[in-house]
């Protein structure tokens, strides 16, 4: 064998190379180069292996037909372990390692010196690494087009980081590939996520270097790279990092790092693509819910229905598990509206009293812990105003703790300001409409409304009884106290019976000292007993002391009955209990 002979050969090859590995693809550039190897003079047989997990595994192998099989020859293996390929040294067939993914096996006629063995490995090496290099740019450069031509369609965060895990994977199988993302990400994907850890420790991790700086960063073991994170890095930030960590087979080499960080922004600047498009959709759906809220407000809705129909909202919008509408009324008393829900009507009564005390503006709590045994973590407070004065606050509860985004609480915020002057109108008009029908002084119904009631209720129910009640020598108590003492006693008097007056009755002031409860559903006897027991009490209770007379009615045959008559007989039995002595209860 000739070596300058062969030189020029593998060198005529390697141009010829040059130009097919730029348009076709490996397989056929290892297998042009087989051949031509094959070709050279003295060369019986040749093979190109590849290493793959278990061991080295043929590509290529090429037998001259020509060639008068020797004593020694054998048949190129299939599949070779490291040790076969330094034990074949012996039978004029030669093993070349040409990096650290290929071997060549060389057999020829006559044992080979080493000279020519060098100068062989040296010019294949440098065929291979052509062929590979042209092959991987290309392969990669197609890839990266296809690649990023779906990651831009894409509108999904989660769908894209999946898409880029996958791609590495099927590149660098001998790396296993894993997203690694920062604790307050909203990406939320199957496959397991670790987190980038910040701490303050120096040297600072790799993952953080790589996530702070949004550049990649490498680990290396004797010059290998070992581990490496890319940061998928967008135009306004980084959104994760890819993290490669070498398992078994090949290693990366320069060109790979440059491939995968291509890959890395590529995925970052998709994340942004599709972070903007969402939040963009997300604003317009947020304007579309508070432009359907404030259209609904307007539609003439008394406040249960308006609370009803925000509550409802807030639920949708935030999955909240309780909703209070507190009020503060009269400066003083605490009211909780009964469009709330069953935490805050069955014993959110002091929690509600102690947020409007100590509440002055919207907050925000992930875990909140400043009120005993309350079994919510999560609460929202946004409070109602009208003219820069707060007049009730909405309160929103989820046991679980930093259960509710700020995004979602600035949405709520905009939707209870939204729906602050249609509250606060509705307020308005139910409180003018309880001042028609109370009466000022005692805060009992008015006798209008009490007649109104008992024609209504006369409908539904067929039992009812009336209680009229007079004070007993009232006139005498103006004339020594003086009318405003007379007037608080008629307030007290006036307290006693709304006190004893169940949820259905309806007490009332029938006119000047004369007061009444229509009792419906009760019997007279009942009706009765109740007015013993008030008279008692008033008794007690006023100051100066005073006594009540009482004449109690009920409904006689039904249907015939009339209001009127009803009151008559009251009437009648009042003057009846005045001519008795006073202090006394008589039934008509
Ligand atoms: P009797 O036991 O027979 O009912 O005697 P009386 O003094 O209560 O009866 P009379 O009808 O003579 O007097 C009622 C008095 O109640 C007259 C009126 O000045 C007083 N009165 C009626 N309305 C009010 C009120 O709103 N405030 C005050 N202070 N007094 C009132
Ligand atoms: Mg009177
Ligand atoms: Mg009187």
């Amino acid at each position: 064998m000739n070596l300058k002979h062969v030189k020029q050969q593998l060198h005529k090859a390697y141009f010829e190379l040059l130009t097919i590995a730029s348009s076709q693809c490996l397989e056929k550039s290892l297998s042009f180069m087989t051949e031509r190897i094959a070709q050279l003079e003295g060369i019986r047989s040749t093979g190109i292996y590849r290493y793959c997990e278990d061991g080295y595994h043929l590509l290529h192998r090429v037998e001259m037909d020509n060639s008068e099989p020797s004593l020694n020859s054998r048949v190129v293996p299939e599949h070779m372990e490291m040790h076969q390929w330094i034990e074949a040294k012996n039978v004029n067939g030669y093993f070349m390692k040409l990096n650290a993914e290929y071997v060549l096996y060389i057999e020829s006629k006559k044992q080979m010196d080493h000279l020519l063995l060098n100068m062989l490995q040296f010019e294949v090496v440098r065929m291979l690494r052509a062929a590979t290099w042209r092959m991987n740019q290309q392969g990669q450069f197609k890839f990266l087009y296809h690649l990023s031509i779906r990651l831009f369609t894409m509108e999904n965060k989660a769908e894209i980081v999946q898409e880029v895990i996958t791609a590495i994977t099927q590149f660098y199988p001998s790396y296993t590939t894993q997203l690694l993302l920062s604790r307050d990400t909203d990406i939320e994907i199957d496959c397991p996520i670790q987190p980038i850890t910040y701490n303050d420790e120096e040297p600072m991790s790799y993952s953080s270097m790589a996530f702070i700086s949004g550049e990649v960063q490498i680990e290396k073991h004797s010059e290998q790279i070992y581990k490496l994170f890319a940061p998928l890095t967008g135009n306004q930030g980084v959104y994760g990092v890819i993290q490669l960590v070498k398992e078994e087979g090949v290693y990366l080499q320069k060109n790979d790092v440059q491939f995968i960080m291509e890959i890395a922004q590529t995925a970052g600047k998709s994340i942004e693509n599709a972070s903007l498009m969402e939040n963009s959709s997300h604003q317009i759906s947020d304007l579309k819910l508070i432009n359907d809220v404030t259209h609904k407000l307007n539609s003439n809705l008394d406040l249960k229905g308006i609370m009803e129909y925000v509550r409802n909202k807030i639920i949708d919008i935030c999955q909240a598990m309780e909703v209070g509408f507190i009020f503060k009324r009269d400066h003083e008393y605490t009211t909780i509206e009964a469009a709330s829900t069953s935490y805050f009507k069955s014993q959110g009564g002091a929690f509600a009293s102690y947020l409007l005390e100590n509440i002055d503006g919207p907050k925000f709590y992930g875990n909140y812990k400043e009120y005993p045994g309350l079994p919510y973590r999560s609460l929202l407070i946004i409070p109602m105003q009208q003219e820069f004065e707060v007049y009730g606050l909405v309160v929103i509860m989820h046991p679980l703790s930093y259960f509710f985004s700020f995004e979602r609480f600035k949405l709520l915020q905009s939707l209870i300001q939204h729906c602050s002057l249609a509250l606060s109108n509705a307020i308005l008009k139910e409180e003018l409409q309880k001042a028609v029908i109370t009466d000022y002084l005692t805060k009992l119904y008015s006798r209008s409304y009490l007649e109104e009631m008992i024609i209504k209720l006369r409908k539904s129910t067929a039992k009812g009884a009336l209680i009229l009640f007079d004070i007993d020598d009232f006139k005498r108590v103006n004339d020594t106290y003086g009318h405003h003492v007379g007037d608080k006693v008629l307030k007290q008097v006036a307290d006693v019976i709304h006190e004893y007056t169940a949820e259905e009755a309806i007490p009332s002031r029938w006119g000047g000292e004369e007061l009444a409860i229509y009792t419906p559903n009760q019997e007279i006897d009942d009706a009765v007993a109740l007015a013993k027991k008030i008279c008692q009490h008033v008794e007690r209770s006023t100051d100066p002391s005073v006594t009540v007379s009482c004449g109690v009615s009920s409904w006689g045959d039904v249907g015939k009955d009339t209001v009127s008559e009803l009151f008559i007989r009251a009437d009648r039995a009042l003057y009846e209990a005045k001519s008795k002595g006073k202090n006394s209860v008589v039934k008509s």
